[in-house]
């Protein structure tokens, strides 16, 4: 694990040392955000990019606390915190969310990112009914209490929030495997499609994003692969070529649904997904 860490460590800094186009990097001013999932991968990404576009603070939370610290520190204690939650646990969603508004005032944007792969073997045949529990309790009740309770915070504050889900291209096809997964991402979709329904008369704006291979340390535990190795493994099944698919891309997309460039956008599963073709 430590070394899959630190694997995708000198990644991420070597893709932030890429020049990046010019753009308007004040997207979020003023804005508070949590990211939950946010010590790792794509949730990184995304802490790291919201906090380039000038939101006032990012509350990543997550289970990993001695991984969230050094990112938190890295993007910079004044505009990073750091705040242990594990997501199958209702009691410590809403504390996290109580203490973001107690701490910063107000909260508008949610990122529901937290998930996990689960076992790589399954199929309907030899499904592991514990594994798909605990993957349940994260990947769909985990991403439903996260939503519920920022919703209910920003309808309480009157504000025009933003929550985006992390679904994935298995939240719309099937999986020759992993069957457990591809349902929890179904269900995903379900939530978006409901809550972004139910949430509109209070101008909460509910989405999710869904990607497709990404190198992450999830990704890299669950193939055994290296970088290179795992980027020529989804290569094939992309329409898009000549460049990999990474996190700072579905971290674009996530920046574009929680800000007001996405206004009107809601109940909306936007593909980041290089054109994924595996059919
Ligand atoms: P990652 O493992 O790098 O990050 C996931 C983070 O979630 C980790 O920091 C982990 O500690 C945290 N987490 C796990 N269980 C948690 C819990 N109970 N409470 C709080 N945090 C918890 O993986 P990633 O690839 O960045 O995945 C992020 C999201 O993207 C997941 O929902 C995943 O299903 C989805 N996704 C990833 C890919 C991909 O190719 N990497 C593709 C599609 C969707």
């Amino acid at each position: 694990c430590f070394l899959i860490s630190f694997v995708w460590h000198i990644y991420i800094h070597s893709m932030a040392e890429t020049p990046s186009k010019p753009s308007d990097n004040n997207k979020l001013a003023g804005k508070v955000a949590i990211i939950t999932g946010g010590a790792s991968g794509i949730g990184e990404a995304t802490a790291r990019l919201f906090a380039e576009h000038g939101a006032l603070i990012v509350v990543i939370a997550d289970i990993q606390d001695e991984l969230g610290h050094q990112v938190a520190s890295s993007i910079g204690r004044h505009r990073c915190s750091y705040k242990h939650c594990d997501v199958t646990d209702e009691e410590q969603v809403k504390s996290l969310v109580e203490w973001t508004v107690k701490n910063f005032g107000r909260l508008d944007i949610m990122f529901s990112n937290a998930g996990i792969l689960g076992n790589s073997d399954q199929t309907i045949l030899n499904l592991d009914l514990s594994g798909f529990d605990r993957l349940f309790a994260i990947n769909a009740r985990g991403m439903a209490t996260c939503v519920k309770h920022a919703a209910r915070v920003m309808v309480e504050q009157r504000l025009r929030g933003s929550i985006v889900c992390t679904a994935s291209v298995a939240a719309s096809s099937g999986g020759r495997r992993r069957t457990d997964y591809h349902m929890s991402k179904h269900a995903v979709l379900g939530l978006v499609r409901s809550a972004s329904m139910q949430l509109g008369v209070h101008g909460i704006r509910v989405n999710c994003v869904s990607p497709y291979g990404v190198v992450t340390p999830m990704t890299l535990h669950a193939h055994r692969k290296g970088v290179e190795e795992l980027e020529n493994m989804y290569e094939p099944n992309m329409s898009l070529k000549g460049a990999a698919l990474t996190a700072k891309h579905v971290a674009d997309a996530v920046l574009f649904l929680a800000c007001n460039d996405s206004e009107m956008v809601t109940g909306h599963d936007l593909l980041v997904d290089g054109g994924y073709r595996i059919q």
